[in-house]
């Protein structure tokens, strides 16, 4: 029996994938076109326990209904990766509130109509962002935990990209709960997501390594591009993170473990400011030094943290230990380096 992995390209499902191959399953990763399948085979040496479908766009209701018709026999678990990333659009419907919503709607009700027999797990990646209120981001007084949603509406949330993508992932997740307490009787699977905070790590293949990373990493990449001198930091963030192992661990344990049923996973590691990204550069990195910014507060504890998340129920549950931020931004910036020929 296999697990359907969607959006298999991902920064995050490219380590779900190697930590399930780790673990011997039978993988079929949903990819969108034949191009990245044949690239992403062969970065994983072309291991015969996976294989690929092309999804093209999950914003068609009907996308994944060819792939569940064809192996539905073969798929016990799901996990629901796919969904865009990114905040620079103004076509906020178009480009992530209907493929985040559609993308759900669909996989579920292709599991629906052809698995409802056969698939016994599913794990939906949901976010943080499903948590909180966004116009709360900034207040160091708010503490959500996983009983928490973000309040946003369909209409009140097309005014940025930041509030679109979260509000993408509140409808998607939202609704994910919503079709199992009506669909019950109908299907046999039990759901878990996972909600995790912005995540960091190194890309799992150092070819991917670009100029421009996936959106969450895009945050260290532009701090180690920063320009010396600067006083003011850009990006700004004061927020929380979570290492791309940790989630991609958490995705597993989300559906082999009993306790794991019917939970929101949240994961968090703790707070992150772009003022702590840059003292760890500075310190770890003594190539980089007088080459970028050194921040407003070089070495202080954040004055102006932004609000958290009390995941300390779902960090029981998971029962492994997290990822240091030190060592997340280790990682991922030594890897840059690494492709830039400066380590
Ligand atoms: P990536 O952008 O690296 O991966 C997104 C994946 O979704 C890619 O495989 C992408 O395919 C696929 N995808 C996006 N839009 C579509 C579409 N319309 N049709 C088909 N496939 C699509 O992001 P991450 O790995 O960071 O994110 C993975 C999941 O984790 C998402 O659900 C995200 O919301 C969630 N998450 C991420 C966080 C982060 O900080 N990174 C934090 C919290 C949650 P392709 O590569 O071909 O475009």
């Amino acid at each position: 029996m296999a697990v359907l992995v969607t959006g298999a390209t991902g920064f995050i499902a490219q380590y779900v994938v190697d930590y399930l191959l780790k673990e011997k399953y039978q993988i079929i990763g949903t990819v969108r076109s034949q191009e990245k399948a044949e690239k992403l085979h062969r970065q994983f040496g072309n291991d015969p326990r996976l294989s690929f479908e092309i999804v093209e766009d999950i914003s068609s209701l009907n996308a994944f209904d060819q792939l569940f018709e064809k192996r539905a026999n073969e798929i016990q678990i799901v996990l629901h990766t796919a969904s865009p990333v990114h905040f620079d659009t103004k076509e906020y419907e178009k480009d992530l509130l209907i493929p985040a919503l559609h993308g759900t709607q669909g996989i579920l009700n292709s599991i629906k109509k052809y698995g409802a027999h056969t698939v016994e797990r599913v794990v939906i990646t949901s976010s943080f962002a499903a948590i909180l209120d966004v116009s709360r981001f900034s207040d160091g007084k708010a503490v959500y935990t996983e009983k928490d949603w973000n309040p946003a509406t369909w209409e009140g949330c097309q005014t940025d990209g930041m509030n679109a993508y979260c509000a993408s992932k509140k409808f998607a997740e939202e609704y994910a709960w919503k079709f199992l307490e009506e669909n019950k009787d109908l299907v046999k699977f039990k759901l878990s997501t996972v909600n995790p905070t912005f995540v960091f790590g190194p890309q799992k293949f150092e070819e991917d390594v670009k100029g421009h990373l996936n959106t969450s990493n895009e945050i260290i990449n532009a701090l180690l591009h920063s320009q010396p001198g600067s006083t003011k930091l850009e990006p700004d963030y004061h927020a929380e993170y979570v290492d791309v192992r940790d989630v991609a661990k958490a995705h597993l344990v989300a559906f082999q473990k009993e306790e794991t049923a019917g939970q929101r996973l949240g994961l968090n590691n703790g707070p992150f400011s772009s003022q702590a990204v840059v003292d760890i550069l500075n310190s770890k990195f003594p190539q980089l030094k007088g080459k970028i910014a050194v921040g407003p507060h070089p070495g202080q504890p954040d004055p102006t943290p932004g609000c958290s998340f009390d995941n300390s129920h779902s960090k029981k549950i998971l029962g492994f230990p997290f990822i240091s931020l030190e060592q997340a931004v280790y990682d991922t910036v030594a890897q840059i380096l690494k492709k830039e020929g400066k380590m």
